[in-house]
């Protein structure tokens, strides 16, 4: 419990007195005092302290709901500290005098969606990712799961991106060469009381558009889910729902964009901004500055971070974990659709559930959790999570968490009002957000995308004549996979090169051919994760236990690096620690 108010004010911009009293009164019913409240150009924003960090975000939640544009909040907890962006070690001036029309700040697959997307003006464009790769965090760290629309609440702009980023993924992933499948999720009720709650899930489906759904009886499911449990009694079928390789169609969002012009720099963190006349004239990086036409804010768990280089902050984000555990492949032959079962729900109102999902690659994921947890880059797994997450794997009979072969974390930024922030910058004549894009973020990517990028042609048509860039080319050139090719056709391809002969991952039965066209790529794979995400070598069984040592040599071989310097994820996460015996090693570390 907080103590009671101390100050309660009111800014001189603002004129949101009576919301300000109101906010203060739901505070303190909720037991959450000790709050100065302020309102700045129409965020209300939250300072003082708050005892613990699910009180912190509790006050956000109850702020949010008194009708203010956003909630900031700068509660402070005793014992947690604000978190710092760690600046990557690379430090050079590459970038120290350029000047690109468009500047988006994050490799996820929002931001290479954008770049994607802006990439078919006549415009110069450049990605900055902090990483030493794209999708790195979120966008490699969820389900794969292109959401129906269904959990949205009706009239956000989750439910709006969602349905519209669902028809969209479809043929993209054509375009991009990636796998995409439509499983359909099947909601399922625990009760026959459950079951009531159809017509209002119609209702809801309805409201948002939603591309479909269906009402199955007991048999229906049983028969379509031959493993299903026996505790269903029914479901509410959704069958738009769709998946894919979450990391896949962001590499290949990003390499289609630099295929059509766009400049893609990594290891770049935007560590500030310059403006001047109320505009970001120049983006200050650690490998050096450069000046911008528009920027666009896709920075994932940092969204408010880089608001606030620009002087724009009037939303925070808060983070929610999920964690995942993946059973092997075997397990997903025993389901066809996207199992749920919402009364497993933790913190039902804020979550859709998790479940079973059968991946693209027909692996089942078991989750996700969710927890408000700080930590924008937290992604250490906890036995607690591991044992929620038990719950879900009794819906398909078939399952045990024996068959478990990895887990992991991801982290979710979320707005106080839990909904997408997609618009042009009220105070910053050439800044757009996309921020605040927490599930259903991978499944509405694409829509985001369109008008993110038509935000961002109308600033620039601002003082530039935008066209159609000539000869933009939609199709992704993919690289051969072995092991989806028929005998026949593999044969004649090992023929012409047989490095893709050559097994190196026995799990994943990835070729070195792959890898080498990992490596060689437009946006070049130079860690063992950035090979896992483009080929899945090391994703099987043996999660990598037979073939890191030999993708290490190859990729030290055709990178020109010594073996010991091959890094899991870049600088500081070397994989050889240093020899075993003494003396020179084999692979010339001294
Ligand atoms: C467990 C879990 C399960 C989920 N499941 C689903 C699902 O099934 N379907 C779905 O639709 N959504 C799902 N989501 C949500 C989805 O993953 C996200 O909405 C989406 O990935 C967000 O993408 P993004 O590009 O905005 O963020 P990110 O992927 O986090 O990308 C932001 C990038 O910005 C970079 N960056 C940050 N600051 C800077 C800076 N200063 N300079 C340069 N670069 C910077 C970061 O390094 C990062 O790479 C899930 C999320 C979680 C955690």
């Amino acid at each position: 419990m907080l103590v009671l108010p101390r100050k309660l004010h009111q800014s001189q911009r603002g004129d949101g007195e009576p919301r300000i009293r109101s906010a203060a009164a739901r505070l303190a019913r909720l037991g959450c005092s000790g709050i100065e409240l302020t309102e700045d150009r129409g965020s209300l924003i939250l300072e003082g302290t708050a005892v613990s960090y699910q009180e912190k975000v509790t006050a956000g939640w109850i702020a949010a709901k008194t009708g203010f544009k956003a909630v900031v909040n700068d509660l402070c907890v005793p014992g947690l500290p604000e978190e710092t962006l760690a600046v990557p070690q690379v430090t050079d001036s590459l970038l120290d005098g350029t000047y690109y029309d468009v500047i988006v700040i994050g490799g996820g697959v929002v931001g290479c969606a954008i770049a994607r997307e802006l990439s078919r003006w006549n415009l110069s464009i450049m990605l900055l990712e902090k990483e030493g790769d794209v999708a790195v965090h979120t966008s490699s760290r969820n389900d794969g799961m292109i959401h129906d629309g269904f959990a949205a609440r009706p009239g956000s702009k989750k439910a709006e991106y969602n349905v519209r980023g669902n028809r969209l993924w479809e043929p993209l992933c054509k375009e991009l060469g990636i796998d995409f499948k439509r499983p359909g999720s099947l909601i399922l009720f625990h009760s026959a009381l459950a079951a009531g709650a159809y017509p209002l899930m119609a209702e809801r489906a309805r409201r948002n558009g939603v591309d479909g759904w269906e009402f199955w009886n007991r048999t229906r499911v049983a028969s379509e889910e031959p493993s299903v449990t026996e505790d269903q009694h029914g479901a509410f079928f959704l069958p738009s729902a769709g998946v894919l390789s979450p990391y896949k169609a962001t590499v290949a969002l990003a390499e289609s964009a630099m295929l059509n012009g766009v400049r893609v720099v990594l290891d770049a963190c935007v560590a500030g901004m310059e403006l001047e006349a109320g505009r970001v004239e120049r983006v200050v990086t650690n490998r050096g500055t450069c000046r911008a036409g528009v920027v666009i804010n896709a920075a994932g768990n940092w969204a408010d971070v880089v608001a606030a280089m620009a002087g724009d902050r009037f939303f925070s984000l808060h983070q929610r974990r999920g964690t995942e555990v993946i059973l092997d492949a075997a397990s997903g032959a025993s389901q066809r659709h996207i199992l749920g079962m919402p009364r497993l729900l933790q913190i039902k109102a804020k979550t859709k559930g998790g479940g079973l999902v059968k991946t693209v690659e027909g692996n089942i994921l078991v989750g996700p959790t969710a927890t408000e947890s700080p930590g924008r880059e937290d992604y250490a797994t906890r036995p607690q999570e591991l044992r929620e997450l038990e719950k879900h794997v009794h819906l398909n009979t078939s399952l045990s968490m024996s068959q478990a072969i990895t887990y992991f974390s991801g982290v979710r930024p979320c707005t106080y009002e839990e909904d997408f922030i997609i618009e042009k910058s009220e105070r910053v004549a050439n800044l757009v957000h996309a921020a605040g894009i927490q599930s259903p973020g991978l499944a509405s990517a694409p829509a985001i995308a369109e008008d993110v990028a038509s935000m961002a042609v109308e600033l620039v048509s601002a003082f530039k004549s935008v066209g159609p860039r000539p000869g933009w080319k939609s199709m992704l050139p993919g690289s051969p996979e072995p092991r989806h090719l028929s005998l026949e056709n593999r044969a004649s391809l090992i023929e012409q090169h047989p490095a893709y002969g050559r097994i190196v991952c026995r799990c994943e039965e990835v070729s070195e051919g792959e890898i080498l066209d990992a490596i060689h790529s437009g946006l070049p794979a130079t860690s063992m994760d950035a090979i896992k995400r483009r080929t899945r070598a090391g994703m099987g069984r043996c999660h990598g236990g037979f073939c890191t040592p030999r993708v290490m040599e190859i990729l030290a071989r055709e990178t020109k690096t010594p073996l010991w310097a091959v890094t899991k994820k870049g600088p500081g996460s070397e994989l050889c620690i240093g020899p075993t015996k003494a003396g020179p090693t084999k692979a010339g570390r001294p």
